[in-house]
């Protein structure tokens, strides 16, 4: 049963129980309506009541300041953002420059306006992005297939300085961003597979995040998928921030997006773009209508039929922080998070000789915490990972209950998830498990 099982698994990602069986009735018969919530109008005056509520809930836990900020559910999940940050925001890039040359050449001047637009794409175009980890690098190659990757500057590659490996973040000293008028600056907050976070918000983009109305502002993208509402964060700093539910949030098929208003203000004419087409491909800067965040954030996230009932779960989720946290708001859920870390990490550091945290230290993260069962501390540093104990780790683990460790296929190993709905007791008998093994 719920009761006896502890599940780490990296997402789709446990719920807290209450929310569940909270969302269960409402799918069997909402509010003694007769109908369950899957089978009401997404145009209907509950399906808005449910959004408004989303939005109040999310702006009070994070702080979000309404005036400035949009938030906009969506789907596709976090793949999805991934083509929809870079179509949306050149497309902003772009309309900036091409208002610009209307404004200094003149209207009805539209072969100069173009002339002067595609010079400016071909000398000054980029995107940046910081590859930490497995998601970072898959969004930095989706910018290539949209924009041609000689508009994509990998301002870091953290393998590079770790043996071909993610797990450590370089100096910012190294990172090569372009100096400036870059269309957006591009991060992912938790790498959910390498279990690489990053520990605050970088320095280096703090002095410089705007809207990039001026050329000296960079605008932030960032990816929060996997540590959504697990730390206070300053939405200030971003223009973008986004996430699929499946983790912190709710049930997979609904996406959040945190946006800076100003951004939905900009968006080319279609026509532009495909006489633009010989120096940039209109994939770049033309996203599907369901991808368009000015569309999305016009129509109160209703332009097409958006799935209410998962919907619903994030609503109930964010509505029991908010309750349980109360004046704390996310920072109440961060106090949690950082202690149930701390008792994990806490056992695997305590017996290195049997364990090996695969990130560095400094970039540990307190959701996806990665590591390995070695066979006794190797002379030269080079770490074995000794997969027949791993084997019979996740073996035991499983008779206690305890399940969904084993690591990325892509990386291997043990990664236990550590997500808001994981309870301290889970936690604690993670912990409790991992000095018996080491003992054995
Ligand atoms: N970003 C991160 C950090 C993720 O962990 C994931 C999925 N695990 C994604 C993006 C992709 O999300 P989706 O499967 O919702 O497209």
């Amino acid at each position: 049963s719920r009761s006896e099982i502890a599940y780490f698994g990296a997402g789709p990602a446990p719920l807290p129980t209450a929310a569940i069986e909270q969302s269960a009735q409402a799918f069997v018969n909402f509010q003694d309506t007769g109908l369950s919530l899957a089978e009401i109008s997404h145009r209907s005056p509950t399906a808005n009541k449910i959004l408004s509520d989303a939005k109040d809930a999310l702006a009070t836990l994070y702080d979000i300041p309404t005036d400035e900020y949009d938030v906009l559910f969506m789907q596709a999940g976090g793949t999805g953002e991934f083509s929809a940050t870079v179509q949306n925001l050149v497309g902003y890039w772009i309309e900036k420059r091409r208002r610009k040359a209307i404004a200094e050449l003149g209207e009805g001047k539209d072969a100069e306006v173009l002339d002067r637009v595609k010079r400016e794409v071909e000398a000054e175009l980029k995107v940046d992005y910081l590859v930490t980890g497995s998601w970072s690098l898959k969004a930095s190659q989706e910018a290539s297939r949209l924009l041609g990757a000689k508009y994509v500057n990998v301002a870091v590659d953290a393998r590079k300085s770790n043996n071909g490996k993610f797990g450590k973040i370089p100096d910012e000293k190294e990172w090569k961003l372009t100096p400036k008028g870059s269309a957006f600056t591009y991060y992912c907050d938790n790498e959910t597979v390498d279990g690489v976070e990053f520990p605050g918000f970088p320095k280096s983009l703090e002095s410089t995040t705007g809207a990039g109305e001026d050329d000296d502002e960079r605008i932030v993208v960032a990816d929060m998928s996997s540590n959504f509402l697990s730390r206070k964060i300053d939405v200030r700093k971003f223009g973008v921030i986004f996430g699929g539910a499946q983790k912190n949030l709710g049930i997979t098929g609904i996406t959040v997006v945190i946006i800076r208003k100003s951004l939905l203000s900009l968006v080319p004419p279609p026509t532009f773009l495909h006489a633009l087409s010989p120096v940039l491909p209109t994939s770049g800067a033309l996203p599907p209508i369901i991808f368009s965040f000015s569309t999305i954030a016009s129509n109160n996230s209703l332009y097409n039929t958006l799935p209410i009932f998962n919907l619903y779960v994030a609503t109930v989720v964010l509505q029991m922080l908010v309750s349980t946290f109360g004046q704390k708001k996310v920072s109440g859920q961060e106090e949690v998070a950082d202690r149930k870390a701390a008792l994990i990490y806490g056992a695997l550091d305590a017996h290195p000789d049997t364990y090996h945290v695969v990130p560095d230290k400094s970039v540990r993260s307190r959701m996806n915490i990665c590591f390995r069962i070695i066979s006794g501390t190797p002379s030269d540093g080079q770490v074995v990972a000794d997969e027949a104990k791993e084997k019979a780790f996740l073996a035991g683990a499983e008779k206690r209950g305890l399940l969904g460790l084993k690591g990325h296929r892509s990386v291997g190993g043990m990664r236990a998830s550590n997500y808001n709905a994981v309870l301290l007791e889970s936690a604690q008998k993670l912990a409790d498990y991992l000095v018996e093994f080491a003992k054995s």
